[in-house]
């Protein structure tokens, strides 16, 4: 039932010629089962790699070269954006549009997210699929249950498998799901020389995760959609953002004040970032983000707790504003 775990880093030559499996860095069987298995949720090529971020970095070095830019959707998650930054000093560029239009005519990678983190903005995919640049959607607040990108045009979907994927805060790791057989290819033979890979323990452990991803996205879409309806209705919220799919949603309250004292008031929901597990939790983005999100917005990821216990939590930690 269980799929096996292998440790190994290398294997044994089979009468003088590499076997499927020959060194860890190119691949291992716990992994290679676990790219099958998401391949299959996208509808593509999956490949692992060693964090959400890793992923990332991957496709953008794989796939553009010095004096090109990234087009990525305003609002979209922060470490993207940081990851960009790091990567001007090898002259890749990028600009920032807002994903519900059209992306700018001079981009050679299109960036989009869905639903953005923690904007819960979804892409305009049509407008994307129009454009000549590759697409990529970081579809991690998603899930293929909610989205499959591939299917909408584009080229290439990214996961941070640790978030909801994996599901229980115990696996890092991060997944690029490609179109064509041509471009997964490309991306093994970047992940093969430059190192970046999952380990056989965490790939194990997202495959664990998956066996119950139905079950677990199901309970926090529903209660997530609950809680986004009784919040639009509390006096102490302003804008609570929920694209109606998943278990993430954000509210902005007052002010920083206000957002610090209702994240260190709840009890149930856990003050601390991530999202995608089975214990909620919330945290004022504004500490990691800075100035690009109002003071008082919170992000809460929703897992899987009763409903009226979390809303209770919620409501008591909102009375301490209201
Ligand atoms: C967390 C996250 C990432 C980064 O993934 P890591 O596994 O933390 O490296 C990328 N995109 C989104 C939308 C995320 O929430």
């Amino acid at each position: 039932m269980t799929v096996p775990l292998d440790r190994s880093t290398t294997w044994p030559y089979e009468d003088g010629e590499p076997g499927a499996f020959t060194y860890a860095r190119y691949s291992n069987p716990t992994m290679a089962e676990a790219e099958r298995r998401l391949g299959e949720l996208d509808g593509g090529e999956a490949l692992l790699f060693a964090s959400g971020m890793a992923a990332s970095t991957a496709v953008v070095m794989t796939f553009l070269s010095p004096g090109q830019t990234v087009a990525r959707a305003e609002g979209a998650y922060y470490g993207t954006g940081v990851m960009l930054d790091e990567l001007e000093r090898w002259d890749v560029r990028h600009i920032e549009f807002d994903q519900t239009g059209a992306p700018p005519a001079d981009a050679d990678l299109i960036w989009v997210e869905a639903p953005s983190n923690p904007f819960l903005t979804m892409p305009n995919f049509e407008a994307c699929a129009a454009h000549p640049a590759p697409v990529v959607c970081d579809a991690t607040a998603a899930t293929p249950l909610s989205v499959r990108p591939l299917e909408l045009g584009c080229d290439f979907v990214v996961h941070s498998a640790t978030k909801f994927l994996a599901g229980h805060d115990d696996a890092l790791v991060g997944v690029v799901v490609c179109k064509r057989a041509e471009d997964a290819a490309r991306l093994l033979e970047f992940r093969s020389r430059t190192g970046p890979v999952a380990s056989a323990d965490t790939a194990w452990m997202l495959l664990r995760g998956l066996s119950t991803l139905e079950v677990r996205v199901a309970r926090q879409t529903e209660s997530a959609g609950a809680i986004a309806e009784r919040l639009r209705a509390h006096p102490a919220v302003k804008t609570v953002r929920y694209p109606g799919f998943g278990g993430l949603l954000s509210f902005d309250v007052a002010d920083a004040d206000a957002a610090r004292r209702v994240e260190t008031a709840t009890r149930l929901i856990v003050n601390m970032t991530s999202l995608g597990g089975v214990a909620s939790r919330i945290e004022a983005r504004a500490r990691w983000e800075g100035a690009r999100v109002p003071a008082g917005l919170l992000r809460l990821s929703v897992g899987l707790e009763d409903v009226d216990e979390l809303w209770a939590d919620l409501e008591r930690a909102l009375a301490t504003i209201s």
